[in-house]
């Protein structure tokens, strides 16, 4: 039926999302929201209940056993992602509260001590704000410049040596960029970008947030300096991310909060601080989401990220050719090589009233402007619609969304 084949990793692995067999307004729940967060496994629920029933206490100066063990486990965590992302070491990793942070984090604290006046900060026109706003305060506050590389219309591709051109004339400090966008679903190639930066001197963040709980991620191969991700969007606790940072250059950095768990030593007019990553997690951190998270990461592992990432190029390109078949569709994002992620405007129909269309037969999309405003402004939408997948949806439930956005189209006349 498509030109690609189903993986069916449904059939192995959906049973483990306890939250996805329910029915919402009376029909099965379709849910197709994975770009905003995905679900967890019940691996991942049990070892959060596990961790509080059991071995909770504040980390890093307790002597006691509890402490010691909720230490042990929250450096474990790190360590598991540090090999995760195939980093040469656990100090390389942050813990954050997610992408968001990771970014604001780099844009304060590296952005407000190295960049100049006149410096360039290179981003895409299909960043998240997560990774737009951050750089637009620390350029108001250095003087530094932002350039966009500009996108090709609804495919969303870019002509990448435009890049090279912008670092030829123009003294770029940072590039940062996003890996999979969360609205156009293309895939951006981060390891010629950090090849490029390099040759230029300049320093590269990877916004990591749709591809990190989705493909084979591998930090010293891609060559980036910096790496955010979140954990919700990849299968694990919400409220906890991670940045990653190469070590000599996080260990230059001021911290980007201040407080207890930071410092080496502290005097009433002056305090010494640790050396990365701990400078950067002042106060008590999410143990438990850490701790989550690196089950999640070990969940995703014994799944394997290239079947993952083979499904949801799957699901990207036979979504999009169902969606192609009805009238009136216009679909955002590359024809091939894409994410499992599909943003399309139907006829003349509002996202908002598309999404709650589809929620009264239990589908959940998403509609709006993605966190990408002026993206959708340069397409000449206010907003999209948008259907993203994950490795436990089914072929049936792209068949099941196609059928309710034909009656939406019937129902609102188009
Ligand atoms: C979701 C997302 C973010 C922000 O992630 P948070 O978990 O909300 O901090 C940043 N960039 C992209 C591409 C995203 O999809």
């Amino acid at each position: 039926m498509y030109t690609v084949n189903f993986p069916g990793l449904a059939n192995q692995y959906r049973a483990d999302f306890p939250i996805l067999s329910q029915n919402i307004n009376g029909h099965p729940l379709v849910y197709l929201d994975n770009a905003a967060s995905t679900q967890r496994p019940t691996a991942v629920i049990e070892e959060l209940a596990r961790y509080y029933r059991e071995d909770h206490a504040n980390v890093h100066r307790g002597l006691h056993t509890l402490s010691n063990r909720a230490t042990a486990l929250f450096e474990k965590a790190r360590a598991s992602v540090a090999r995760y992302l195939n980093a040469k070491q656990a100090e390389s990793i942050v813990f954050t509260r997610g992408t968001t942070e990771g970014i604001n984090l780099v844009a304060e604290s590296w952005g407000t001590q190295n960049l100049r006046r006149g410096d360039l900060v290179v981003l895409t026109e299909m960043e998240h704000h997560a990774n737009l706003i951050p750089w637009q305060i620390a350029a108001r506050k250095t003087g530094a410049i932002l350039r966009f590389l500009p996108i090709q219309g609804d495919t969303g591709e870019i002509e990448w040596n435009e890049l090279e051109e912008l670092c030829r004339q123009g003294n770029v400090r940072m590039i940062a960029l996003t890996h999979i966008s969360n609205s156009l679903g293309c895939i951006n190639p981060i390891k010629y970008v950090c090849q490029t930066a390099k040759k230029y001197g300049a320093v590269t963040l990877i916004d990591a947030a749709q591809s990190a709980g989705h493909a084979p991620l591998d930090v010293e191969d891609i060559g980036c300096d910096f790496l955010a991700f979140s954990s919700h969007k990849s299968c694990g606790p919400t409220g906890i991310g991670v940045l990653y940072g190469r070590k000599e250059l996080l260990d230059s950095m001021e911290p980007y909060q201040t407080g207890g768990e930071m410092i080496v030593s502290v005097d009433w007019n002056e305090a010494k601080w640790k050396p990365a990553p701990h400078r950067f997690e002042a106060g008590t951190p999410h143990i438990a989401g850490a701790v989550g998270l690196a089950k999640a990461l070990e969940y995703l592992e014994s799944i394997g990220r290239h079947r993952i990432e083979e499904s949801d190029h799957f699901f990207g390109l036979a979504a999009a050719e169902r969606l192609r078949e009805l009238p009136k569709m216009r679909l955002l994002g590359p024809a091939a090589d894409r994410a499992g992620i599909v943003s399309f405007q139907l006829g003349s129909i509002h996202a908002h009233d598309l999404v709650a269309f589809a929620d009264q037969y239990g589908i959940a999309l998403r509609g709006g402007h993605h966190c990408n405003q002026p993206l959708m402004r340069k397409l000449g939408l206010m907003s999209s619609a948008r259907a993203s997948f994950y490795f436990y949806n089914t072929e049936a439930e792209i068949d099941r969304l196609v059928s309710v956005l034909r009656d939406a189209a019937k129902y609102f006349g188009e």
